[in-house]
């Protein structure tokens, strides 16, 4: 199947392979079943029907792997994040046990927010866009790293001088980078890449921040095993993309990014707004769409000179399907592992199987953690992404394309 003829018809149900009797994703006896009572207060419900330990099996089945995505809150102080790292911890180890299929989990995937106060991460991309503002400004913390912030780069919410970080709040700052670094160190020793997620511009340069330092200790390999997020939806994302990039190719890193549209739209522009100013977003969707085709076009020649490695996170059939034909153009393999789609649990399985069965690497989140945990955690995505969540006119088009057919051979017995 050539990538153009995605995708194929969408699942109303989950395909049969992934069903049991009642139509639902069944509790197989596969591997993991040993553990399921110790784990079950541990594992969220990830399809509605299964839970995560049900899902990876069923995904690896299906031909698709799992993203495992540990559903922590943003934390408050230190205690959380030393919780929420050992949560962390606990589902890498997971992964590592003889007991989940090989390579059945491409990433795991981790939130900065999640083991770093929240406070600390807007102190310290304050003082990073600073130092933006005036090269002269030490930051006597910060270590090497690969550029942060471009010429285009907002830098109104910093409209005056920071304080210096406090001694307490340097203390703080290391422990956090220390949190990041023991997971990414063991990540390392298991060969489990991490994508870093991207939030909003509030943090975002602080997250920015250590990404890179985990990447200067960690990225020395063929393969990269640290991802950072690029949010295309900025204007200055193939700026700050294209800086990183080249940074690293001359320091001889492998580099990782994850490409998104971006979730925090709303937050963005009503910021920008309440401080009367442009807000950092693309004017338009279709410059957020061209953006981000751009930044997949960069990527993918990286991908084939071998110093990149990229995660196409998109629900958008146009961009898969660019991304997809380009590659194939380049003649990049589609077992190249440095090429990956993703897509979240439940969502979008038309592109993801199209893309499978035209034989690329593709990956579903899959929301993983204590249940009283990831509840909250889900409820607070879905509201950050509620246009995101209701189906694309894509997916309903082909829902009604497929309950005609059903009407269809309810009445007349056979199907067209
Ligand atoms: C696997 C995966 C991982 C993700 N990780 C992250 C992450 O780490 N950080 C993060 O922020 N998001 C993340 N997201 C969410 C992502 O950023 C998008 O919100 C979501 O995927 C919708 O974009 P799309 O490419 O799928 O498709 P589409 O539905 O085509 O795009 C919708 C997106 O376009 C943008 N947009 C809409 N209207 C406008 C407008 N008027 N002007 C400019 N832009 C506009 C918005 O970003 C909106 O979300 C992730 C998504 C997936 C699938």
């Amino acid at each position: 199947m050539r990538p153009h003829d995605l995708p194929p018809p969408l699942p109303l149900h989950p395909p049969r392979h992934l069903r049991g009797p009642s139509g639902r994703c069944r509790h197989q006896g596969h591997a993991l079943q040993g553990r399921r009572r110790r784990e079950e207060r541990h594992l969220a419900c990830s399809d509605g029907g299964g839970a995560a330990e049900d899902g990876v099996p069923a995904l690896l089945r299906g031909g698709l792997k799992a993203i495992l995505d540990y559903g922590s809150e943003d934390a408050e102080e230190d205690d959380s994040c030393d919780r929420n790292l050992k949560g962390f911890l606990d589902m890498v180890e997971m992964v590592a046990s003889p007991a989940v299929p090989e390579s059945s989990v491409s990433f795991a995937c981790v939130k900065v927010t999640a083991i770093c106060p929240i406070a600390l991460l807007e102190r310290v991309s304050d003082l990073l866009r600073w130092e933006k503002k005036d090269p002269s400004f030490r930051l006597p913390w910060k270590s090497h790293s690969m550029p942060l912030l471009s010429q285009s780069s907002p830098l109104y919410q910093t409209p005056s001088m920071p304080n210096p970080l406090t001694a307490p709040e340097e203390q703080d700052l290391r422990s956090a980078l220390h949190r990041l670094s023991t997971l990414c160190k063991r990540c390392a020793e298991i060969n489990l890449p991490i994508l870093i997620d991207a939030e909003y511009t509030s943090v975002q340069p602080a997250i920015d921040y250590f990404t890179y330092s985990a990447a200067s200790e960690f990225n020395r390999g063929d393969d990269p095993i640290i991802f950072g997020t690029i949010q295309a939806y900025l204007r200055d994302a193939k700026e700050r993309l294209v800086q990183a990039a080249d940074a690293a190719e001359g320091e001889g890193l492998s580099f990782g990014f994850k490409l998104v549209r971006g979730a925090y739209m709303s937050r963005e522009t009503e910021l920008a707004s309440s401080l009367g100013v442009a807000s950092p977003i693309h004017r338009c969707i279709q410059d957020t769409h061209a953006c981000y085709d751009d930044c997949a076009s960069f990527m993918l020649e990286k991908v084939l000179s071998g110093s990149g490695s990229l995660v196409l996170a998109t629900h958008n059939l146009e961009s898969g399907k660019a991304a997809a034909g380009k590659a194939e153009e380049l003649g990049i393999g589609k077992r190249n592992r440095k090429l990956q789609f993703s897509q979240l649990m439940g969502m979008a399985d038309g592109l993801s199987l199209g893309l499978r069965n035209a034989g690329f690497q593709v990956s579903k989140y899959l929301p993983f953690g204590p249940v009283d945990q990831v509840i909250p955690y889900l409820l607070r995505r879905a509201e950050e992404n509620r246009g995101l969540l209701s189906a694309s006119s894509h997916d309903k088009e082909l829902i009604r394309k497929e309950l005609r057919r059903r009407m269809k051979t309810a009445v007349l017995g056979r199907a067209y």
